[in-house]
């Protein structure tokens, strides 16, 4: 998965009995996770507030991919060990991957913390913090270990959390994520998500599909399909053996729901089959994120990816042959064990022959727990990490600004997602300046919208176009960006107008 793509507090306060703060670092699968956790909290009478010194509850969501997401959290308890002095009332929570993989430790680590529930305890914190609230005793929630018993035992002690949600807390009212399964058994050399999220599990279609609904009927226009592996989902329903490309075929028939996505992908699971779904349901977006991680054979078998570059090569060869237009998205972590300057060009070429449309980039860091931290000592200097860090940026960049470059003339539909970064500044700074949602319809502010291949695009446009699709001439781009503005805009019954101004 992308990770940080969040790391902020969570707002919205008002009068109420319960002050609730939370902030959440990590994943897409943590933010819903948050997203799931206020839903819950909201219904036992509290309210969010993104004043930490105000707070009665705080909770932290944390991950534990890299190590810089966990100190983090640290400083961040760092700073509120006195609060309890001013605030006896006050409890405070961690939750996610940390919690289950530190465990103890941040009882140790931070003695002020009141309770640590792991990914897979989820349901338990509303009344955790009550009975915490009431006796002041510590509590701790957490799963079995992957070695704590069979995999049905330590299966069955992750429990997807997956109530009622927070239309809130979603990146916006118009998207919302969706969990179709949990946990990962690829047990990559580097990675802490199998033992901090339990076996792969995934949900029953229907679950899914009923969910999907619900959203639709809260007006959500895109849903994102969450797995750590999400082409790994596998479900027997009714005696029939559900995958993804099925469970999109049956989303896809949700009405009101205008566009699927699916998040993250394993190369060995990019099979013919979800391809063909893709191309074939008009819903799915043309967008699909497969982590390569390295070019370098010796590397990927390092992590144990289980798969070579030639697989690597064939796998996109599918894509490109079955879906031509789709884009492709990767991660890759430099400074892996004994990765050599002549592994790292290998990434580098596969960036170069491949022209990912973006790539999430990390440098590594050992992460007690897994197999590479017993195995090999991290062995690549910090400064060659950072400079081979910045050189792959450097050359994605490069490529996904010529990429980009190639829309400039041409005409793109946009879902657009409401007020570009740089207006929310402008109005959060200065309320009066814009009025968003006044009357005034002839009034214009910088919107932010994706194509259905995923690329961001910026233009000037009326705040109540949010949530519509809506056609974008492009005139300008950066290496991140598509800069535009609206030709027209597509209505519920087919019809195409220009949109000098929308009502
Ligand atoms: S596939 Fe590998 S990197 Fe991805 S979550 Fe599973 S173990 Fe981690």
């Amino acid at each position: 998965m992308d990770p940080f793509l969040n790391s902020e507090p969570l707002s919205k306060s008002a009068d109420h009995n319960h002050q609730l703060y939370i902030e959440t670092v990590g994943c897409q699968m943590n933010m819903l996770d948050s997203e799931l956790v206020v839903g819950a909290m909201r219904g036992g009478n509290y309210e969010l507030t993104d004043d930490i010194g105000a707070a009665d509850t705080i909770l932290f969501n944390t991950c534990s991919v890299r190590e810089h997401a966990e100190h983090k959290i640290y400083s961040q308890l760092g700073r509120i060990k006195y609060s309890k002095r001013t605030r006896p009332n006050l409890v405070i929570g961690v939750m996610g991957c940390m919690a289950q993989k530190d465990q103890e430790i941040i009882f140790e680590r931070a003695p002020h913390v009141d309770i640590v529930v792991g990914t897979g305890q989820l349901a338990e914190i509303p009344r955790l913090i009550d009975e915490t609230r009431e006796n002041r005793q510590r509590q701790m929630a957490v799963s079995l270990g992957r070695r704590d018993g069979s995999r049905t035992q330590v299966a069955g002690s992750f429990e997807s959390y997956d109530p009622l949600r927070d239309p809130e807390m979603r990146p916006s009212p118009y998207q919302a994520f969706v969990r179709i399964m949990i946990g990962c058994d690829k047990f990559c050399t580097y990675c802490v998500v199998p033992m901090t999220r339990g076996p792969e599990q995934s949900r029953s279609p229907s679950q899914i599909t009923s969910e999907v609904r619900t959203l639709a009927g809260q007006g959500v226009k895109e849903v994102t399909l969450l797995g750590q592996t999400v082409n790994s989902y596998r479900h027997i329903e009714d005696g029939k053996e559900y995958r993804l490309a099925d469970l999109l075929e049956l989303i896809h028939d949700t009405d009101g729901i205008e566009r699927i996505k699916f998040v993250t992908n394993y190369p060995k699971d990019m099979t013919l089959d979800l391809l063909q779904a893709v191309r074939d349901l008009p819903k799915v977006s043309r967008y699909l994120h497969v982590p390569a991680q390295s070019g370098c054979d010796e590397v990927l078998a390092r992590m144990k990816r289980g798969y070579t570059v030639s697989d690597y090569r064939e796998m996109m060869q599918r894509i490109h042959e079955t879906v031509p237009d789709a884009a492709v998205s990767s991660d890759f972590i430099v400074g892996f064990c004994g990765e050599t300057e002549e592994s790292f060009e290998l990434s580098m070429n596969l960036i170069r022959e491949f022209r990912f449309k973006n790539s999430f980039i990390f440098k590594y860091s050992e992460r007690p727990g897994t197999k590479a931290d017993g195995l090999w000592p991290d062995d690549i200097p910090d400064d060659v990490k950072r400079r081979r860090n910045n050189e792959m940026l450097a050359l994605q960049n490069e490529v996904s600004e010529e990429d980009n470059a190639e829309f400039i003339g041409r005409e793109v539909e946009v879902l657009v997602e409401g007020l570009s970064k740089a207006s929310e500044k402008r109005l959060a700074a200065n309320p009066e300046a814009e009025d968003c949602h006044g009357d005034d319809a002839s009034h214009k502010t910088q919107l932010v919208g994706r194509t259905d291949c995923d690329r961001i695009v910026v233009f000037d446009g009326n705040p109540r176009l949010a949530g519509s699709l809506t056609h974008i001439a492009v005139h300008d781009c950066s290496a991140t960006t598509l800069l535009g503005s609206i030709v027209t805009r597509q209505l519920n019954h087919g019809l195409q107008v220009d949109l000098p101004v929308v009502s």
